[in-house]
């Protein structure tokens, strides 16, 4: 085999890793049902999410970084906004 064709086989297997990577990701998008309100202990990637809220007697914007999903009924503040920590979706 030539230098010229192991590089190419290389690029190869590169480009099949990424297009096997990204289908992957797509597959997830695709699958990804919207959170069932009976089994709130499993969401997204692995429960842990950030939450940002505002305070009640303040205006100012807080944020809570890697809580458990089942820690965000325990935010009573007004505009909550809960993100995935691994992939940053906004869960809430
Ligand atoms: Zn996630």
């Amino acid at each position: 085999m030539s230098e010229q064709e192991k590089h190419s086989s290389r690029l190869g297997i590169l480009g099949g890793l990424v297009r096997g990577l990204s289908g992957m990701l797509s597959r997830a998008r695709a699958d990804a049902q919207p959170p069932d309100p009976a089994e709130p202990e499993v969401i997204c990637c692995d429960g842990v999410v950030h939450i940002a809220y505002r305070g009640l007697s303040d205006d100012h914007l807080y944020l809570a970084y890697r809580r458990k999903w089942t820690e965000v009924k325990f935010f009573k503040q007004r505009n909550l906004r809960v993100f995935c920590a691994g992939c940053r979706q906004r869960l809430l």
